[in-house]
């Protein structure tokens, strides 16, 4: 018989903030009353725009030019279309139901931009951005994107809805992600009375923030739409139940990295000379050039 983990925290949304001029969002970890970089390592960071049905708009919305090193970010795209840019020549655009895996690591320069016909028709938007640490040894690997369309991720039934795998596996079922180390990326996609039960080792920080819908964790915590719960680390049992049509989840879980963080704006290094060094890098365009909006 698995232990159930308990759970730790249950977050209500914060007051959102916007970053650049696109994007609304709900601040919940670090700092800002969430839990530590150490606490959800190998997650750092983890921004939500809350559903919005935005109005048509001729100005482009997003934030311009600006760099990263040595961590991932992640952007779940669960409604709207986001369009990017880097100073390495690469662009792309991730829709609806879509992921970008986004690889900083030694350096890039990008922009992130809602996607101009989006921008000038409007609709319906709703977005995560999640940022997970490299590995020190990984923190210089060469820049990359993976574009993880919807239809390529892996697929696991639940007794009436299923869970979407972007990264790790859960029962058998493999997420197309690749990463630098074991984390496991999941969106629960639940009817009314769905349910799904899960064990991961005890030293993992498993965390949800609930999309959309109403659910019940751990068997008696009720998880309302834009809340986010930590669960302890005193067990290994992850149990959710859906309480409403339409419950999407998102889940994640990571083994944690074991190194000490030296976290400075974009950059996060694992000492404060690496952060000294990504200035100067940074500044003296190491990191290439990108032409702002
Ligand atoms: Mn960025």
């Amino acid at each position: 018989m698995t232990q159930l983990r308990s759970l730790e925290r249950l977050l209500p949304p914060p007051n959102p903030h916007w970053v650049g001029n696109g994007f609304h969002v709900h601040h919940f970890f670090p700092g800002n009353g969430g839990p530590s970089q150490e606490r959800m390592s190998p997650f750092l960071l983890l921004d939500y725009n809350s559903f919005a049905d935005l109005p048509p708009s001729d100005l482009p919305r997003g934030v311009d030019v600006h760099p990263h090193r040595g961590f991932e970010t992640v952007t779940i795209a669960y409604r709207g279309r986001i369009a990017h840019h880097d100073s390495a020549g690469n662009s792309g655009v991730i829709g609806e139901g879509d992921v970008q895996w986004m690889t900083a690591g030694s350096g890039v320069l990008h922009k992130e931009y809602h996607e101009l016909d989006f921008t000038r028709r409007g609709g319906p938007f709703h977005m995560v951005q999640l940022w997970i640490n490299l590995p020190a040894a990984h923190k210089m690997h060469a820049p990359r994107y993976q574009e993880i369309r919807s239809e390529n991720m892996g697929r696991l039934p639940l007794n009436r809805g299923f869970a979407e795998v972007i990264a790790g596996s859960c029962a058998g079922i493999i997420g197309p992600a690749s990463t630098f180390s074991p984390v496991h990326l999941l969106n629960l996609r639940m009817d009314a009375d769905d349910r799904f039960e899960w064990a991961l080792p005890s030293n993992y920080h498993v965390a949800l923030l609930a999309i959309s819908g109403k659910s019940v964790l751990q068997g008696d915590r009720e998880l309302s739409q834009d809340h986010f719960a930590l669960l302890g680390k005193d067990g290994e049992g992850i149990l959710v139940e859906s309480r409403m049509p339409n419950t999407t989840i998102l889940l994640m879980a990571g083994e944690p990295i074991d190194e000490p963080i030296a976290s400075y704006g974009p950059f996060v290094m694992n000492t404060q000379s690496e952060i000294l060094q990504a200035f100067e890098d940074f500044h003296s365009g190491k990191f290439g050039t990108l032409q702002g909006e």
